[in-house]
């Protein structure tokens, strides 16, 4: 029996080895690669796809799974060998049903929409884009057909990235959460609106840079194991759990891009370089589902760093680094103004309080399009129309419209719910911390956060990819995801920076 589970583990490994083969030319097409590269990166990132593909569902790895169940049974399912096996059963019952042409097919498709789409955004130009889109939308329905019996045609997609969820469950907890939102944000936008004026001003890229690394570097994001670069999108990019790298964009007229971006993507790659070592080169290494994933992103940019302890403790610091534009704001002013509510064009510079809203929609688009209840075409204007009875402020074009998120345009369909199912979790995850070591409240204010960091790390990050969401929040925090946590967590904040 130990002989197929090193048998299993050694294409597992090798698996994984092809995926960070894959991930890294990913990585460079957004950091590195001259844009005469961008067609032939297509077609290798195809054909890695393809090979992964190809190994992953040969029909060694079929019966060694089988040969495994009373092994893996016998170890039990907290072990790792019994989670090793189950995780990859579960990529393989997937990958099964799906032919490796369609996967080859997937990452060309994709990854030429991403170039036009590169293109068509600062042009404005939707209608370049369009037929990409369109494609990119009828492949996530073929993807679906492979999957016969599912409730609705983005499920399989949802189930790639959110384990366990499907779009009925999201609707229902969307909609739940909407009816405590909105009042909340009425509330605050009939109020004068915060002055953040100060975040607009000249700061110069370097001074930026360094500021928000000192920050990422104090959470405990090993830049041993990790480095951070440009890109035109934040993301995190994991190749092991020694070699897990962040991007950012530096806008020099708008402080709050690179920094928060940069808080953001240090909790995504904290996260996956906490992994238990004996995790790397299997299934495994790595968060869990992109929910969690945001749960951790979330809790390190808007719970710790935009609260006011944090700030109480950075802010002389980020004066001392800017003082022609800080020197004669205080501290309170500082405060509310990067937390000002408003309702806003662009997803990701938008608030706590109305970002929700921006994911919503998107959701209920995807469920949209894939019903065949709105065509690619007729995007761009309902998302004007939506953007308006939704958030309140309609987009002058398309470019800050339905072109302003990468997702779509490079496949990534299904993805959007991860978001808001991460703020959820997150005021979970850090109540649960809080309520096993009071004193991280404190510790906050004395910008140390050892205490917060190693809870997580114990709780969640050790875990990988061992326990669903579900599973992990239980073991975590005691509850099931609910939103009572969030909107506590939004009530008190904000409701001590407005009247609500
Ligand atoms: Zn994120």
């Amino acid at each position: 029996m130990q002989e197929a589970y090193n048998e299993l583990n050694e294409k597992l490994a090798e698996l994984s080895d092809i995926g960070a083969a894959g991930a890294l030319m990913g990585w460079d097409q957004q950091v590195n690669m001259p844009p005469g590269g961008a067609e032939a990166r297509g077609r290798q990132m195809g054909t890695l796809g393809k090979i992964a593909h190809e190994k992953l569902i040969d029909s060694r790895v079929g019966e060694l799974l089988e040969i495994l169940k009373p092994f893996e049974e016998e170890k039990g399912y907290d072990s790792t060998e019994a989670s090793i096996i189950r995780i990859a059963r579960r990529g393989y019952d997937k990958a099964v049903d799906v032919p490796p042409s369609f996967t080859a097919k997937w990452q060309k498709v994709t990854s030429d929409s991403f170039e036009v789409w590169i293109k068509a955004r600062p042009a404005n130009d939707f209608k370049m884009v369009q037929s990409h889109l369109e494609t990119n939308f009828d492949l996530c329905k073929e993807y679906a057909d492979y999957f016969p019996g599912y409730e609705h045609p983005l499920d399989p997609m949802i189930d790639n990235h959110d384990f366990g969820m499907k779009a009925s469950n999201i609707r229902s907890i969307f909609s739940e959460l909407r009816k405590e939102l909105v009042p909340v944000v009425e509330a605050i936008t009939s109020q004068e609106p915060a002055d953040d004026s100060f975040m607009h001003g000249h700061f110069d890229s370097a001074k930026q840079i360094e500021f928000g690394e000192s920050i990422a570097k104090l959470y405990g994001y090993d830049f041993n194991r990790g480095r951070q670069d440009m890109a035109a999108h934040p993301f995190t990019i994991s190749f092991a759990i020694g070699d897990v790298r962040i991007t950012t964009r530096v806008l020099e007229d708008f402080l709050s891009s690179a920094l928060f971006s940069t808080l953001h993507e240090a909790g995504h790659a904290m996260y996956e370089q906490g992994s238990d070592p004996a995790f790397d080169g299997t299934v495994l290494r790595g968060g869990t589902t992109i929910g969690v994933h945001e749960s951790q992103s979330r809790l390190w940019e808007n719970i710790v760093g935009r609260s006011k302890p944090f700030w109480g403790h950075h802010y002389p610091q980020l004066q001392e680094k800017f003082p022609d534009q800080f020197a004669n704001v205080p501290l309170d002013r500082f405060y509310k103004g990067i937390n000002k509510v408003e309702r806003s064009l662009i997803r990701v510079e938008s608030d706590e309080v109305t970002y929700n809203l921006h994911v919503m929609m998107r959701f209920a688009f995807e469920c949209d399009v894939l019903d065949g209840k709105l065509a690619v075409e007729e995007l761009p204007e309902a998302w004007k129309d939506r953007m308006e009875s939704d958030i309140g402020a309609r987009p002058p074009d398309d470019k800050d419209g339905v072109m302003q998120d990468i997702h779509w345009y490079n496949g990534i369909i299904g993805y959007f719910q991860g978001y808001t199912l991460g703020n959820i979790m997150s005021s979970q995850f850090y109540d649960a911390a809080v309520r096993a070591h009071p004193e991280i409240i404190d510790e906050l204010g004395q910008g140390k956060y050892d205490t917060l960091h190693t809870w997580l790390k114990d709780n969640l990050y050790s875990h990988g990819s061992k326990y669903t969401a579900h599973e992990i929040l239980k073991k975590a925090t005691g509850q099931e995801l609910n939103i009572g946590p969030y909107m506590n967590y939004l009530k008190t904040k904000y409701g001590e920076l407005y009247e609500l």
